[in-house]
């Protein structure tokens, strides 16, 4: 397989002879306002460009939607990808939802469970914690599962929580990759995982390789690559999690 990084928790999978789209955020930098009640309402969304042509990126076999948020699903994508891709979506609710947008083959995870001779389990995760985690809503991550292929599971915007344990201990992946950033509004926790996360989804998980994704797109992603590197160097760690750059491949 490979992995291309390409902005935020958008990335290019290539697994098992599939081309994948993971959670197509299209937008020209600078196309949204800064979040509301976030840090950094100086900074338009996304706040960088996309490494690569759009027109690349969206080549695909299928894309996969882990939740609606819209720098997840934004009204680019919408317009630039072809009405008759395949989607799946993280339930059956979210697949209507895409369906309205005018996309004829949308289906849900919780319904498939193989694309060619891959197999996808839906995860659950867990979008931060009380009052702020509940606004959030549902999340999902996937596993994908091939005979040829490690096992590679994307967690999704999840803290670390009993989900990610629960998805480590049942799949034994490989590789993992976790949205990064340590996303936060004014008030309440991270919405996504922190240093301290990162270290601890490895620590549970120490025969995979961890990937850092959703790193410096978003106007309310506090932590930096820089400072994250500088914290994995520090525990010894830079061959075991790694943080690439936007549009940057990883190949295993
Ligand atoms: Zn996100």
């Amino acid at each position: 397989m490979n992995i291309r990084q390409i902005r935020n928790a958008t990335m290019v999978l290539n697994y098992a002879g599939k081309k994948f789209l993971i959670d197509p955020f299209l937008a020209k930098k600078g196309t949204y306002p800064p979040y509301p009640n976030t840090p950094n309402q100086d900074k338009r969304n996304p706040t960088v460009g996309l490494p690569v042509p759009v027109e690349e990126i969206i080549k695909v076999d299928a894309v996969i939607v882990t939740h609606l948020h819209p720098d997840h699903f934004d009204s680019a994508a919408i317009e630039i990808l072809p009405k008759d891709i395949i989607i799946f979506a993280q339930s059956e609710i979210e697949a209507e939802t895409i369906k309205k947008e005018g996309f004829q083959n949308v289906d849900s995870l919780t319904n498939i469970s193989i694309f060619g001779e891959i197999s996808l389990s839906k995860t659950d995760g867990k979008h931060g914690i009380g009052q702020i985690g509940e606004i959030m809503g549902e999340v999902s991550g996937v596993v994908f599962k091939h005979i040829d292929e490690k096992t590679l599971y994307i967690a999704g915007d999840t803290i670390w929580c009993s989900d990610v344990q629960d998805a480590i201990n049942t799949y034994n992946p490989d590789v993992i990759i976790v949205n990064g950033g340590g996303a936060q509004f004014l008030q309440g926790d991270p919405i996504i995982m922190t240093k301290e996360d990162i270290h601890q989804t490895y620590m549970e998980a120490q025969q995979s390789t961890i990937i850092v994704s959703h790193m410096e797109a978003i106007n309310h992603a506090l932590l930096t690559r820089k400072e994250l590197k500088r914290f994995i160097e520090g525990k010894g760690l830079s061959n075991n999690i790694l943080v690439p750059d936007d549009g940057e491949i990883i190949s295993f």
